[in-house]
């Protein structure tokens, strides 16, 4: 007999498209880097969790030995690869992740390249992720998919396992619509992200911009921090990510770090150091920041000019892709004229390293530096900033404090408010800063250094994942609904197969019966709507009712010929099983507030361009999914609000729903019309059904789940929060139960 699990903790799967391992020829040999993910994810509460990763372990291997390469990074380091071939990598890579979407999500639209084979090989690598997760997954485990190379996992991830809790976070900056609109794939990439239960961005600039993306692409419904779609809620948080701060504290704690400190200290006696520390690329503003050196030094008299030295710390960085090729030599050619142009025989101002340095190396750099010129047009973070703030420890003491001269454009520039803040297009001002952050009063500079240094050493990476993954586990993916569906199959089964037995079902037609449609019109019955409903006309013990919101002439167009029972607006509108005329309920309802209340729904419409009001005969209704997405959601709430206001002490209700604000009588709901044909069709039969079916997909539906009747089942379609007792995942999923029921 096999032992019990010891334990059942869940698993957190962390999906990047590196793992913090490289493979070796020799799989012995291989080795694992402690990256900034590495580091956080030390932090996660390992009661709870078991972390997994799922990524590209750095190389190919020929297929024959990735069995066996698996098996050993599963069992060594928990880790699952993706493999791809060198052709993938490149159209994935370096094609549609580091040519398409790098430049264009930092603003750079000119460097933007694309071709149609590279987006294939994108949407294929993410599938094979997706696929690695889903092997992996099993019930009630967390998934955490990282950064812009992998955009499609989560919605992939959550079509094929709707119940997976599944977090997405951006490590670049999100642009605005004018930019990201560019994208000829921008629709899939923002919906993409939308399977997510939680998309974290580094401020809430970066959010504001995808969720006005998602609404202006997509059509949706958002709130600041929440986008609703699908009957699914996806949330938007703000985690801006900290350094590995133990790691730097270590270090600099350590006998070694006191020797190479000393000996650089030596190798630059009696100069200011200005350091710059960024993997080579574009974003980074590194010639714009030799552009601000050069009128610097040139405002600089000749002997001071000596004392300064501007080190540059280049890291190789996708030496591949053309762009970054262009700026290593472009880099390297003013480098060698700005010395040419300042040097004398005692000093050649500008050190240009192309290359990494070790840890050691940099964390006494770091300490060193006078001043840290951290200037990207550009980054989603930047973690250069906050370490060079982490290893100015002690300032006071040692009399001794470095300035951070930080890019206005860079993500922690939120964070890091008393750094020297520049706008890097503003070489004047560039040159200015470094001139003031040079001459700065020691206390000055211990002043802005011990804000920004508590702020980077308590908010950590640790912290950062920490915060992420407590949010991920408070928003279930799907809310349990209180019995599994297969009870209610086999309860309705058995009543439809007695023909003794009564049945009623009161079916919403939208999202329901049938899938939803962008365009509504377009939702007429398919194929298999129209299978189910033939089939239950056959079946002679089982009275149907279609109880919708549309207007009585949709239903009558695309149901009319079927004998079935229809509701129209909510109940507005009944024909009865059987029947050809249509009844209005409400006829015996007082509408003059309709008189008082569209003066003001028209004044809506006309100062918000595509917007419309719809006079039904319940109700009144102002669309508004032709106006602007944003412009259009900020007047519809105001409109809800001063219709509240306004209808306060008249007989209706006010709904604010998806695209539409409407105002109807109060008493007219789904529920209210089911009662109704039940109480009539009792007293025709003499009694009640033996068994009733109420489903439904939106917020207008919940109130027939309310009714309570014995032999009630409430059937819930979506993965939205319930009051029903059941739950299917989708229309098809729906229509296969019903016919399920009835034995086809
Ligand atoms: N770094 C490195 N090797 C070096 C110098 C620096 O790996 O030789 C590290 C640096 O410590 C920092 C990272 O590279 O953690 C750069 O991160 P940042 O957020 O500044 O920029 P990114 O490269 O992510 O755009």
């Amino acid at each position: 007999m096999s032992a019990a699990k010891p334990d059942s903790r869940s698993k957190l799967l962390i999906v990047a498209n590196r793992l913090p391992i490289t493979l070796h020829d020799d799989l012995s040999q291989s080795t694992k880097s402690s990256g900034g993910l590495v580091a956080a994810l030390e932090g996660v509460d390992t009661d709870q969790y078991d972390v997994k990763w799922i990524g590209w372990p750095g190389r190919d291997l020929p297929a024959d030995r990735q069995p066996e390469a698996t098996r050993f990074l599963q069992e060594k380091y928990a880790a699952t690869p993706v493999f791809m071939s060198a052709e993938e990598q490149q159209g994935f890579y370096e094609g549609y992740s580091n040519s398409s979407l790098w430049p264009l999500l930092h603003y750079m639209p000119t460097r933007f390249r694309h071709e149609a084979a590279w987006w294939r090989a994108y949407q294929d690598v993410n599938q094979r992720f997706a696929d690695a997760v889903l092997a992996e997954a099993s019930e009630g485990d967390a998934v955490w998919v990282h950064d812009y190379q992998l955009m499609l996992v989560p919605q992939m991830i959550k079509a094929a396992r709707p119940s997976l809790r599944v977090g997405f976070f951006l490590h670049t900056p999100f642009p605005s619509y004018e930019v990201f609109r560019y994208l000829p794939q921008r629709n899939e990439l923002v919906a993409g992200l939308l399977g997510a239960d939680l998309i974290g961005f580094h401020t809430y600039g970066y959010m504001r911009h995808y969720r006005s993306c998602a609404l202006r692409l997509l059509g949706l419904e958002a709130e600041i921090s929440t986008i609703r779609h699908e009957s699914r809620t996806t949330h938007l948080g703000v985690y801006p990510i900290g350094i590995n701060a133990a790691k730097f504290n270590q270090q600099m704690d350590s006998p070694e770090h006191a020797e190479h400190h000393a000996a650089l200290a030596k190798n630059h006696a009696g100069m200011k150091i200005v350091l710059s520390v960024e993997r080579m690329d574009y974003t980074k503003g590194i010639l714009h920041r030799l552009d601000a050196i050069d009128l610097f030094l040139e405002q600089q008299r000749p002997e001071q000019r000596d004392t300064v030295r501007f080190i540059f710390i280049g890291v190789p960085s996708r030496e591949g892709v053309a762009e970054y090729q262009e700026l290593r030599d472009e880099v390297e050619g003013r480098v060698g004229r700005l010395n040419g142009k300042y040097a004398t025989l005692h000093n050649s101002p500008v050190l240009f390293i192309h290359g990494s340095v070790a840890f050691a190396d940099l964390c006494a750099m770091y300490e060193l530096a006078d001043v840290c010129m951290v200037t990207p047009l550009i980054d989603g973070m930047n973690l250069v900033a906050k370490e060079f703030v982490a290893c100015q420890r002690n300032c006071r003491e040692r009399s001794y404090c470095g300035v951070l001269v930080l890019s206005e454009f860079a993500g922690a520039a939120v964070e890091l408010h008393s750094a020297v803040v520049v706008n890097p297009h503003d070489q004047q001002a560039v040159a200015d800063a470094l001139r003031d952050a040079l001459e700065m009063p020691l206390e000055e500079r211990c002043e802005r250094m011990e804000a920004m240094r508590e702020r980077v050493m308590q908010h950590d990476a640790r912290t950062w994942a920490k915060q992420f993954i407590n949010d991920l586990a408070t928003h279930a993916p799907v809310p349990e609904v209180p019995h599994p569906i297969g009870e209610a199959t086999t309860l309705l089964r058995a009543a439809i197969a007695d023909p003794n037995r009564r049945v009623a079902l009161f079916l919403d037609y939208d999202g329901t019966l049938r899938e939803i449609e962008r365009d509504p019109a377009a939702a007429g019955p398919n194929a298999g709507v129209i299978a189910l409903l033939d089939r239950l006309v056959k079946q002679r013990n089982v009275d149907t009712t279609i109880v919708s919101g549309r207007v009585s002439a949709d239903l009558q167009r695309w149901l009319g010929h079927y004998p079935f029972g229809l509701v129209a607006e909510h109940g507005a509108s009944i024909r009865r099983p059987g029947s050809e005329t249509w009844e209005n309920l409400a006829d015996t309802l007082d509408f003059r507030w309709k008189d008082e209340v569209l003066p003001l729904l028209r004044n809506y419409s006309d100062s918000t361009p595509g917007t419309t009001v719809e006079v039904k005969s319940t109700g009144l209704v102002w669309h508004y999914r032709r106006a602007d997405p944003e412009f259009g959601q900020w007047k519809a709430k105001a409109l809800t609000e001063e219709l509240s206001n306004f209808t306060a002490n008249l007989p209706v209700h006010v709904r604010h729903g998806r695209k539409i604000v409407e105002v109807a009588a109060a008493s007219v709901n789904k529920a209210n019309a089911v009662m109704r044909i039940l109480s009539e069709t009792q007293v025709e039969m003499g009694h009640g059904y033996d068994v009733m079916l109420c489903a439904g997909d939106d917020l207008t539906d919940e109130s027939m789940f309310q009714i309570q009747r014995d032999n009630l089942l409430t059937v819930k379609v979506g993965i939205a929060d319930t009051r029903a007792t059941y739950r299917v995942a989708d229309p098809g999923a729906f229509r296969a139960m019903l016919m399920e029921c009835l034995g086809s």
